[in-house]
């Protein structure tokens, strides 16, 4: 049966079909490889390949806090499934259960209701469970009310827009509270995400106060908060003081060995004493496996990773595979036994072309290789020209760190496509001056025309401060 790109929920499989179920890092590269390895078998109808995937595009998620600082456009950060895998079905939904003994997963699409009617059951000769993770946070009261993540490209927009319009309000104001809290951003986290995201938004808001006539960058807060004694452990104890150093040169805020105790009432307390009445509290303490693990028949562990094996085989469970945040791969080249491999970009794009190579081997009856590579390092950048890297022994700092950064995601980012609008971008942003405007109006296109149709009183001038 030829392959169907329309997302239509499949019928009955007409060969092996392979359900991979999300489309981010080890769901896109599994598929990609799979579909150049089964090309013939796609064709012919011997197989088929279903990803199931919430969103119809991959998220290059290193390009986020480059989003979030307007350097790279929103569009230019996702890439999209249907065009890269033109032999694979694409189906837009979430698998909310998996009953693998059963060779089942029930998916949910846009065209299931609040009751799951419309919900769709899909069987699977092999499965490929990719789904990623999602931000791990902590009970600390009000968190859930005022916190964001920073993980998806909605997110990072989101932020961009949220930044620049907290400057609006502070240019605004007569008061100097909600100034103050305006102007007071919060970052918990010191992983690279945090720190990027952090340093990027810091950067942009700079630059974005020399168009105010009342806010000199002085006036911006920008505090990060981080539970242990270091920040970036992937780049190495040294560099990581030495992002410190860079970061407080910037008048940031670091807060080594502080946690965050509640942000209720959008005032932020941290294990210091300290309290910072804030606006923005962007929540970036590490991840944890998505909650469609929770509802499978398949082992995990403590942590409520897949258990695997470094074949990248499910332990214990025939014809079920995974890879990437969600799966505990064992590390082969670790020092130390029992240790898995970290949830990074690194180890996801690897351990999707051996899982993808093991799967074909499989099917064809031939025996399987193990997943075997040693952290090269990291590279991570800290704003416009300033950077950090730790890769295969050797330290950058600074602009050559930075350009590192980029020559690197730019060699990693998927497409050829993207990589030339990347860098066009980049090249453009060289020549012209940055944009700064926030288009969070864009979070709420039908706004201006209920207020036209009576339907949302307008806000009045009382609301605008
Ligand atoms: C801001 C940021 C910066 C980063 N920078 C770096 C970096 O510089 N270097 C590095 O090595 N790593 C980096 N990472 C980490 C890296 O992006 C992840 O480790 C990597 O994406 C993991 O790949 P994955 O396929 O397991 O998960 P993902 O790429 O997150 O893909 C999971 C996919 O599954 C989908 N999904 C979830 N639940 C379901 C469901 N129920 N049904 C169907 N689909 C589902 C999700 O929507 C998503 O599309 C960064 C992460 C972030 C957030």
């Amino acid at each position: 049966m030829a392959s169907d790109s329309g997302g239509t929920p499949p019928g009955p499989p007409p060969g092996v079909r392979i359900l991979v179920v999300g489309g981010g890092y080890v769901g896109m590269y599994t598929a990609l490889r799979l579909q150049r390895k089964l090309k013939q078998r796609l064709r012919s109808g011997a197989a088929e390949i279903v990803v199931v995937t919430p969103d119809p595009y991959m998220t290059y998620q290193p390009f986020l806090p480059e989003a979030a600082a307007g350097s790279i456009s929103p569009r230019h950060v996702v890439v999209p499934l249907r065009r890269v895998l033109p032999h694979c079905t694409i189906l837009v939904g979430e698998a909310r259960r998996i009953d693998h003994s059963k060779r089942t997963a029930t998916v949910t699409t846009l065209a299931t209701d609040e009751e799951g009617t419309g919900a769709v059951e899909i069987t699977y000769d092999e499965l490929v469970l990719a789904p990623g993770s999602v931000s791990r946070t902590l009970p600390v009261p009000g968190l859930a009310e005022h916190g964001v993540g920073f993980k998806t490209i909605e997110e990072a927009i989101g932020l961009r827009n949220h930044v620049i319009e907290q400057m609006d309000i502070a240019s605004a104001t007569r008061d100097p509270a909600i100034r103050d809290a305006a102007l007071t951003f919060v970052f918990v986290g010191g992983g690279y995400a945090g720190v990027e995201a952090l340093a990027e938004l810091e950067d942009m808001a700079r630059y974005t106060s020399r168009y105010y006539h009342n806010i000199k960058a002085e006036d911006l807060k920008w505090i990060l908060v981080e539970a242990t004694g270091r920040i970036l452990p992937e780049v190495g104890e040294s560099m990581g003081r030495y992002a410190v150093g860079e970061l407080r040169g910037r008048n940031i805020d670091v807060r080594l060995d502080t946690r965050l105790e509640s942000c209720e009432d959008r005032i932020a307390v941290l294990s210091d004493g300290s309290r910072f009445p804030t606006r923005t509290l962007v929540w970036t303490a590490g991840v944890k496996p998505a909650p469609l693990l929770a509802a499978t028949d398949l082992p995990l562990n403590e942590r409520g990773r897949l258990v695997c094996t470094a074949r990248l085989t499910v332990d214990g469970a025939e014809h079920a595979w995974a890879a990437g945040d969600a799966a505990a791969v064992p590390d082969l080249t670790a020092a130390e036994p029992g240790r898995e491999t970290a949830p990074n970009a690194q180890h996801a794009v690897r351990q999707a072309k051996v899982l993808a190579d093991n799967l074909v081997a499989a099917i064809d009856g031939r025996p399987l290789k193990e997943y075997r590579h040693s952290y090269a390092g990291s590279v991570a950048s800290l704003g416009l020209h300033k950077g950090v890297a730790h890769v295969y022994g050797r330290r950058l700092k600074g602009y050559p760190a930075w350009l590192m950064h980029r020559t690197y995601h730019l060699s990693r980012v998927p497409t050829f496509n993207r990589k030339a609008r990347v860098l066009a971008e980049w090249t453009l942003a060289g020549l012209f001056k940055r944009e700064i405007v926030s288009l969070g109006s864009l979070e709420h296109p039908r706004a201006e025309f209920e207020i036209a149709a009576g339907k949302r009183p307008r806000p009045d001038d009382g609301d605008c401060q």
